[in-house]
């Protein structure tokens, strides 16, 4: 698996004394659940910021895997070839 792809599935209660977690839920449907409450406790499931967070952590990785993708040919020899000429 590629260590850079964020996976981010499931919702799991803010609330520290309450179990409630789901792991079943995709991100794509996190946003039908910002502000939801757990059905145990009350306390919300996903916050705003929550969300804004995760959407931070998907671009970013984005980003670096888009990087990682366009510096995955560049080998150091073609470094050396640039600076000495091929022999
Ligand atoms: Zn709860």
């Amino acid at each position: 698996m590629d260590p850079l792809t964020i996976n981010i599935t499931g919702l799991k209660c803010d609330n520290p004394n309450c179990d409630y977690r789901r792991d079943d839920i995709p991100f794509e449907a996190y946003e039908g659940y910002i502000n939801a409450p757990c059905p145990k406790c009350g306390e919300s499931l996903l916050t705003q910021a929550d969300y804004d967070e995760c959407l931070r952590m998907k671009s970013a990785a984005r980003k670096v895997s888009a990087i990682v993708e366009a510096t995955k040919w560049v080998k150091p020899s073609h470094y050396w070839n640039m600076l000495f000429g091929k022999s």
